[in-house]
């Protein structure tokens, strides 16, 4: 696949979103160009790499001419012409939405997600539904039923999850950008795993109207891109007050991209001392302390060592959260209302329960289970309403912090990508590499997840995590722009050197 990869060095997938946008913008290139050399691109790789579920070459072909006709037309809108994949979690009129599960598997949505609505509207060319864990559920995309996604940095390992067909198409420049769902960290540590920039908005930054539901009070809808410019591009059409959704907040949305070049001097960054103890792998806590180390020297930023005391309890409660609430979003998918019935019930009851074991993966299964058993009675008070007392308490940890610093940086993943298979008989393995992301996820903090390095042998992408106060994007993204000047390591391909 490497070899595949190998792309021209004059090529348009090459440039970030603002580039094509500019290029565009001023007829140096048309969007139907610029779909066709994506559309190629994913036919030459695709079969090996494993992003997408579903193309949609037909409708990007007509929205890329219209664009290009809007565009000759003096129009502009923020992604105008530009190519955008979609985590097959978020819900697209007529276009199959399989949340990677076979129990919906023929569900084409009768209407468009809030976030499809406004990509669509802000001129963005939708090329396909891209590959994850069923309903989110994992990290590694293996738990989709669909196929594996690889890494295109190493074929033979994952490219993270839940969003890893996103991450993957991203960096295999596949399309410029791409949406993502985080609930405990499946944009952020795709985006690491994949060398890409991967953002989790504000819990009520984005509307959910239309996307898979798997934990409510955690799911949150995000961006990817090659640069952090592109990744806050496309989070600002998404962005901002749904009334179909209620947990959108209201507050204004800034201009995410005017704190490019902004000056970060001054501001103080937050290391905490508990996200660099036992299981963290050492050439990862080595590139994240010399990110730091470099916003210090080069950028001026004051650099202070903080504790998140509670944070050791956080993959435990989420666990608990998580499954509890996705228990009860996934009655719904139970052969009568929703989704696949097995053929010949003999009964109403066994109707229920065959059509549930046999169209329900084995993980989302496991999570079914603990979710009913942690609400049950009697367990409730014990497992359940303790996880919300540590999520509280979580959540106290970071606002204390936040009295002192502006920001905290954290590696993103303990692990580089790891084979494909190697965690799959071990789920508590699994569930305990989301350690560091699950924290803000409990917490409702935006935070991303940014390039900052590579292991050695083998060469494999290492990613660092910003996380900042609620709605406070901006401080996010000051940071991220500073640190990605001269960073050698955004935006580079696979198979490629620095
Ligand atoms: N890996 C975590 C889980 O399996 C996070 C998934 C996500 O954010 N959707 O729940």
């Amino acid at each position: 696949m490497e070899s595949k990869s190998c792309m021209k060095s004059d090529s348009p997938l090459r440039l970030s979103i603002e580039k094509q946008r500019e290029m565009l913008a001023q007829k140096e290139l048309s969007s139907v160009e610029l779909t066709e050399e994506y559309i190629r691109r994913i036919e030459s790789v695709d079969g090996e790499l494993g992003a997408f579920i579903t193309t949609t070459f037909g409708k990007a072909r007509k929205d890329a001419a219209l664009a290009d006709e809007r565009i000759v037309k003096g129009e502009s809108t923020p992604l105008l012409g530009v190519t955008i994949g979609i985590k097959d979690l978020i819900g697209t009129k007529g276009i199959p939405t399989t949340a990677g599960s076979k129990i919906i598997e023929n569900y084409k949505p009768p209407y468009n997600a809030t976030v499809i609505e406004k990509l669509e509207a802000a001129g963005a060319v939708i090329v396909g539904k891209l590959n994850l864990d069923e309903f989110g559920m994992g990290s590694s995309c293996e738990n989709s039923a669909y196929k594996k996604t690889c890494n295109p940095w190493a074929p033979d390992r994952t490219p993270g999850g839940s969003s890893g067909g996103s991450a993957a198409a991203v960096a295999a420049a596949e399309c410029a950008g791409a949406l993502g769902t985080d609930t405990g960290g499946s944009i952020r540590q795709p985006a690491s795993f994949c060398n890409v920039v991967g953002v989790k908005p504000t819990y009520g930054r984005v509307s959910r109207f239309g996307v898979v539901a798997y934990a409510s009070s955690l799911d949150q809808v995000g961006t990817f891109a090659r640069d952090v410019g592109g990744a806050a591009a496309v989070l600002q059409v998404i962005a901002g007050r749904d009334p179909h959704d209620t947990t959108s907040a209201p507050y204004p949305v800034p201009d995410f991209g005017a704190v490019k070049g902004t000056p970060v001097k001054g501001m103080k960054v937050g290391v905490p001392e508990e996200f660099f103890m036992d299981g963290l792998n050492p050439e990862i806590a080595g590139a994240v302390k010399k990110a730091v180390e470099d916003l210090e020297k080069i950028h001026g930023v004051e650099v202070v060592e903080i504790s998140l005391p509670h944070a050791e309890y956080a993959v435990a409660a989420y666990y608990l959260v998580a499954t509890a609430e996705a228990s009860s979003n996934l009655a719904r998918y139970d052969g009568a209302h929703f989704g696949y019935r097995t053929p010949s019930p003999a009964t109403l009851s066994d109707m229920y329960t065959k059509s549930r074991s046999e169209a329900f993966g084995e993980e989302v299964k496991r999570r079914i289970m603990l979710g009913t058993f942690v609400l049950s009675a009697g367990y409730y008070d014990a497992y359940y309403l303790k996880a919300l007392r540590v999520r509280r308490l979580i959540q106290k940890d970071f606002f204390d912090a936040f009295e002192k610093v502006d920001a905290v940086i954290a590696p993103t993943s303990p692990l580089p990508p790891f084979r494909l298979g190697e965690l799959m008989d071990d789920p508590l393995q699994m569930y305990l590499a989301d350690i560091y992301t699950v924290t803000a996820s409990l917490a409702g903090l935006p935070a991303m997840s940014m390039p900052c390095g590579f292991t050695s042998s083998p060469e494999l992408p290492i990613g660092m995590q910003i996380i900042a106060p609620p709605w406070q994007e901006e401080t996010m993204f000051k940071l991220a722009f500073a640190y990605e000047e001269g960073n050698r390591y955004i935006g580079r391909f696979p198979g490629e050197d620095a």
